[in-house]
């Protein structure tokens, strides 16, 4: 059994040869993404491991189960990027790692609350300058601040805690409210009774086809003005040129990025000698209140270790015709 594996970067090559020593098998990485383009470097490969932005679409699955693949597993938690009826369809299955370590995506979002709070970027660059002005800088007390968080499963749940820590009032939104969020005294409210209330909205669903920009200029406007927004989730549930209208009015006073809906083929890649064509991602980027950052909120030594094993436990498994928890159908 081979495992194709794409769009490997050098943490990936590191933890998956590391945890390989007991699993033992064959690995062969590719730098590439998976798309039409690349697809045929996949032939012959039984096993094809993905992550966030590759390409799984029906195309793309036809010419992987014409070259043999059998298996996709998918290295990460979200699968909005892979046709699961046309796997299913072509007899593929299809596997992920649900639960790596929430919280290192919910810390990321925390740091990107505070960052953006207490200017810690900004503060950054005047200290190198040797600028000690505070003008600017002036934040607000997390403690006692009101945050709404969309999505309370794995990572809401480890958020909330967190944020329970600094003293905040939590209002939670979700379909299917979670007994352990409930337990800690949160208490879940409609989306339009959470957006006026809340300083800080964060997101933490995944994305489906109802939710598509589920923030938008209409959930914007009913938010508090100057409302912060943190989006660690999927790119495509925020209407990124919506939040670019809001943070001209003041609707919104900060937004914090780690996915944005166009960066298939920007995150993950320097682009530092290259001119960014993506005029939105261009003019939120020069915001002083947008931070962005490049779909790292996972990007902890835990993380990818507990990702490079369960990816190799749930080959294995499938592989030696054992039961796998982790079959998304
Ligand atoms: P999870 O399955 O444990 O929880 C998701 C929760 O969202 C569930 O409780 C579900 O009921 C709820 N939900 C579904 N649709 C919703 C909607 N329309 N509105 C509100 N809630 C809704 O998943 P998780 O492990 O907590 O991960 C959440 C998301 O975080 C993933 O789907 C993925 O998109 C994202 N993620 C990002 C990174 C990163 O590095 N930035 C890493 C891992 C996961």
């Amino acid at each position: 059994m081979k495992i194709g594996f794409f769009s490997a970067k050098p943490y990936d090559i590191r933890h998956f040869t590391n945890i390989n020593q007991t699993f033992k098998v064959d690995i062969e990485f590719f730098d590439y993404r998976l798309c039409m383009q690349n697809v045929k470097l996949a032939e012959g490969y039984e096993v094809v491991c993905a992550f966030v932005n590759d390409s799984l679409c029906e195309e793309v699955l036809v010419e992987l189960a014409n070259g043999g693949t059998k298996i996709i597993a998918m290295r990460c938690a979200g699968f909005n990027n892979v046709d699961l009826i046309a796997a299913e369809r072509l007899g593929m299955k299809v596997v992920n790692v649900p639960a790596y370590s929430p919280e290192s995506v919910a810390e990321h979002s925390v740091a990107l609350m505070l960052t953006l709070n207490r200017k810690i970027h900004k503060a950054y660059q005047r200290t190198r300058d040797a600028n000690f002005a505070l003008s600017g800088l002036v934040g607000f007390n997390m403690f006692g601040k009101t945050v709404g968080v969309i999505g309370t499963g794995k990572i809401g749940l480890a958020t909330i805690k967190i944020l329970l820590g600094f003293g905040c009032k939590v209002l939670a939104y979700d379909p299917y409210p979670n007994q352990a969020v409930i337990d800690l005294g949160v208490e879940y409210a409609s989306l339009d009774s959470l957006y006026p209330q809340c300083d800080i909205i964060s997101l933490h669903c995944p994305l489906t086809k109802d939710n598509h920009h589920l923030l938008n200029k209409v959930s914007f406007s009913q938010m508090k003005p100057g409302v912060m927004v943190i989006n660690t989730s999927r790119g495509g549930l925020l209407d990124a040129f919506d939040a670019m209208e809001a943070l001209k009015d003041g609707q919104i006073g900060s937004l914090g990025l780690d996915v944005y809906e166009n960066e298939k083929g920007l995150f993950f890649e320097d682009k530092s000698n290259e001119i960014i064509q993506d005029d939105i991602f261009r003019r939120l980027s020069a915001c002083h209140n947008v931070i962005f950052t490049g779909h790292q909120a996972f990007l902890t030594e835990e993380a990818l270790n507990s990702i490079a094993s369960t990816t190799l436990t749930n080959v294995t498994q499938l592989t030696t015709g054992q039961a796998c928890n982790n079959e998304l159908f």
